[in-house]
């Protein structure tokens, strides 16, 4: 367990952005992630009428599927485009607003209501803006997250949890020496110290 080798890498927000204006997005899947059909039963534990978060959130397709079941879905994501993309690409029509609390970040909100996507970093947030979830899918999330900001970020989203919110969690397993990230290497020994 390693990652001595991926501790101090950074990604920067500017890469991010330019990976979509790219196209280099191998980390979207046109079909969904099959865990999330495998899991789904905890995330909703037969509740219905959830808000679920979607942290550093790209254009995932699982958005509109939970949407479609009924569930308010909140993303978050540095890349305007990939949030353009993912309306367009569903067919849904939105709006964009200013975000009242952060700077330069926008709103796109589908017409339905049902899905708002903030354009801005994930540390802009706090619970104050986008309230509390009761169910998180965190998938090329954390494991994106520059491996020096990973207890800042899981203290947000601690902070952005609902009484008897159901967190899944995505991780990739590999040798850190191999492969610079990201995904990074996120052992699960430090996946426990993180969220305690
Ligand atoms: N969860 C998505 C995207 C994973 S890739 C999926 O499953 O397909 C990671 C995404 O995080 C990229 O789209 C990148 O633009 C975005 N991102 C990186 N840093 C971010 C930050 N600080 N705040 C919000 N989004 C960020």
């Amino acid at each position: 367990s390693d990652i001595g080798a991926q501790k101090d890498r950074v990604v920067t927000e500017e890469e991010w952005l330019q990976k979509w204006e790219m196209g280099s997005t191998g980390f979207h899947k046109e079909q969904g992630h099959p865990l999330l059909r495998k899991y789904l039963d905890v995330l909703l534990s037969g509740r219905s009428g959830l808000r679920i978060f979607f942290p550093l959130c790209g254009k995932a397709v699982e958005m509109k599927w939970l949407a479609d079941m009924g569930h308010s879905v909140i993303g978050v994501e540095v890349s305007e485009q990939a949030l353009k993309e993912f309306f367009a690409e569903h067919s849904l029509p939105y709006c964009e607003e200013p975000v009242p609390g952060i700077s330069g970040a926008k709103k796109l909100q589908s017409t339905s209501g049902n899905i708002s996507l903030y354009c801005c970093s994930v540390y802009d947030l706090s619970s104050s803006i986008v309230g509390k979830f009761d169910g998180f899918w965190d998938r090329g999330a954390l494991v994106a997250v520059n491996p020096r900001d990973r207890q800042r970020y899981v203290s947000l989203m601690i902070t952005l949890m609902e009484k008897n919110s159901s967190y899944l969690l995505v991780t990739v397993s590999y040798d850190p020496n191999k492969h610079k990230g990201p995904p990074f290497y996120v052992p699960e020994s430090e996946i426990k110290s993180l969220f305690g």
